[in-house]
């Protein structure tokens, strides 16, 4: 951040009274400019033991396969944001189910909130976020061909907690190597 946002003067990186962190603080009209993390929501899309994949159509990873989520917007419940993202990237209208895996990624300062759900029409298919959306079995996951660490992770423990039908909310970390700048 170079401007503030609020008088559009200059910030300076510093560490503001009474806190123990630096933040972007405004020359003029002190406004402090506190970053934090983002919150990504998204679903498991499943339809009997195949499980919904969507190829992506944008950057980053244009051509990989991913879990349908994104960024939840203002005024959204997460709930509400992991179906419209299941919607805006396989265009299906998913029956959400339980509150699946909580994945922290400290280094990139985002939290991944994924459901359950059930894919209960066959009215799935490409979007404009999506150049090819479609059902993997077990042995069809394109293991090699996928978008984000999130994604591998969660359909492991999917797959592995079907096996004793125990869907018990996860939480886990995801170690991100930080880019050398
Ligand atoms: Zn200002």
């Amino acid at each position: 951040m170079k401007y503030c946002s609020n008088c559009g003067s200059e910030v300076e990186l510093k560490i503001p009274e009474g806190d123990n962190l630096p933040r972007y603080c405004c020359i003029k009209c002190k406004n402090i400019h506190y970053q934090n993390p983002k919150l990504v929501t998204g679903t498991i899309p499943v339809k009997g033991k195949k499980m919904l994949l969507c190829k992506r159509a944008i950057n980053p990873r244009h051509g990989l396969w991913t879990l349908p989520a994104g960024f939840l917007e203002n005024n959204e419940t997460i709930e509400q944001g992991a179906f419209r993202e299941t919607l805006e990237e396989t265009r299906t209208k998913v029956e959400m189910k339980d509150l699946y895996l909580i994945f922290n990624i400290p280094q990139i300062s985002q939290i991944y909130i994924l459901f359950l759900a059930d894919v209960i029409q066959q009215d799935f298919g490409q979007t404009s976020e999506s150049l090819e959306v479609r059902l993997f079995g077990e042995d069809e996951i394109p293991w090699e061909e996928l978008a984000f660490p999130f994604v591998p992770l969660a359909l492991k423990n999917y797959l592995k907690d079907r096996q004793n039908n125990n869907f018990e909310l996860k939480i886990e970390t995801i170690e991100r190597p930080v880019r050398k700048s």
